[in-house]
């Protein structure tokens, strides 16, 4: 890690170690494997390892983001993507924003993803589980970004591949809840563009 920039991103430390903690059953353990490792492959080297944890909770509608943060934060500790069935409720009094996909602690090294939305309509085939692994890879992608110390921009930087790029991100309100999982996260690749590698080479000098 570069030591002049790692004095601004004192949050940065310790992340070398990922707990991945399910809370609900939607998503097998192999599913949160195969998670976990393309996780690895896209930090390129600075997520060393993960382990794959179970979090027992009474089966719930809905948890406030911040709060399941928290929780997991003293439980766990560390490094830590919480992956929830509920839906992840913040205290905007804005019913459209008051519900989210996926959300870091900023005091932290915890994000939380929720699934609740990621399901397709139907979900009948292994191609709908298929699709709403991808989509759970894509947020938690996302969210893991946040705690590398990435930020969100356009949705039309792409990576090599030529989807979008994990941090990329467009308007809940033009797209709807629904068009936004199709346009964006759907549209997402597995690996980041080049300006958020160039971001993470800076930091991390892998
Ligand atoms: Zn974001
Ligand atoms: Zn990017």
């Amino acid at each position: 890690m570069n030591y002049g920039l790692r004095r601004l991103y004192p949050m940065l430390e310790n992340i070398s170690k990922l707990n991945i903690v399910r809370i609900g059953s939607d998503i097998t353990f192999g599913s949160l494997k195969e998670i976990g490792t393309k996780i690895l492959d896209a930090s390129k080297g600075i997520i060393e390892q993960f382990k794959v944890s179970h979090h027992d909770t009474p089966l719930i509608d809905s948890v406030d983001a911040y709060l399941l943060t928290m929780i997991l934060n003293e439980e766990f500790g560390g490094h830590v993507l919480g992956i929830t069935d509920a839906d992840l409720k913040t205290q905007d009094e804005d019913e459209f924003y008051n519900c989210v996909i996926g959300g870091k602690n900023p005091q932290n090294n915890v994000a939380v993803v929720s699934t609740k939305k990621l399901s397709p309509p139907k979900f009948e085939s292994d191609r709908d589980y298929d699709l709403f692994i991808s989509r759970t890879l894509k947020v938690s992608l996302h969210e893991i970004g946040h705690n590398l110390g990435l930020t969100d921009h356009a949705s039309y930087k792409k990576a090599h591949d030529g989807s979008l790029c994990p941090m990329s991100k467009g308007e809940v309100n033009k797209f709807g809840f629904q068009g936004y999982v199709r346009a964006i996260i759907d549209g997402r690749g597995s690996s980041f563009c080049d300006d958020c590698n160039f971001f993470l080479e800076q930091i991390y000098g892998y």
